[in-house]
């Protein structure tokens, strides 16, 4: 039996075990002591902090997973056929790939956008700049290939050639999701 580790599916107690098959042979894990009835178990951490037993692995995979590519070339033709008005879906569903890629709040692109038509399209390019900046933050957390397009994706949108930087963007984005 082990301290305070609980099984996450019954709340049964727990026994350390080593896993012998599969693809987490080797790894050990809290087991619930009623399996293989309850197939309940948390990995054990080396430093077995409980953030880091709830960031296990599969969480972390799950995260990741929650974010999947999108089609560029369908997206810029459902923008043209729509007089843009997709863009505003795919502009908002961008910031929202990045903020869960970053696991935080931030960017909202509801609110960008909305301070977007506030400012005459200024915090758009703005946020064109921003969104390509934590590109690459997310780049260098997953050891990506960091590709800092934000100039170029600011240039493109002073030019009204919005669409392009969206397509460059969500281009990075694609890729990092793909990795996985
Ligand atoms: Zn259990």
């Amino acid at each position: 039996m082990t301290e305070d580790v609980k099984c996450p599916i019954c709340g049964s107690e727990t026994a350390i075990r080593t896993v012998v098959k599969g693809p987490d042979t080797g790894l050990k894990f809290h087991v619930c002591v009623r399996f293989p009835k309850c197939k309940g178990r948390i990995p054990v951490e080396k430093d077995s902090e409980l953030s880091d037993l709830f960031d296990s692995k599969e969480t972390k995979e799950k995260k990741v997973a929650m974010v999947s590519g999108r089609n560029i070339p369908l997206y810029i033709i459902l923008t043209f056929i729509t007089c843009g008005l997709f863009s505003i879906y795919w502009f908002i569903s961008l910031a929202g790939d990045i903020a869960k890629l970053r696991q935080k709040a931030d960017p909202n692109g509801l609110s960008d956008y909305v301070f977007g038509i506030l400012t005459c399209g200024i915090w758009t390019l703005v946020c064109y700049y921003r969104y390509s900046k934590y590109i690459v933050e997310i780049q260098e957390k997953q050891e990506a290939k960091v590709n800092d397009i934000s100039t170029v994706v600011l240039i493109l949108g002073i030019f009204g050639m919005g669409i392009i930087s969206m397509a460059l963007m969500q281009n990075e984005l694609n890729k990092l999701v793909e990795a996985h």
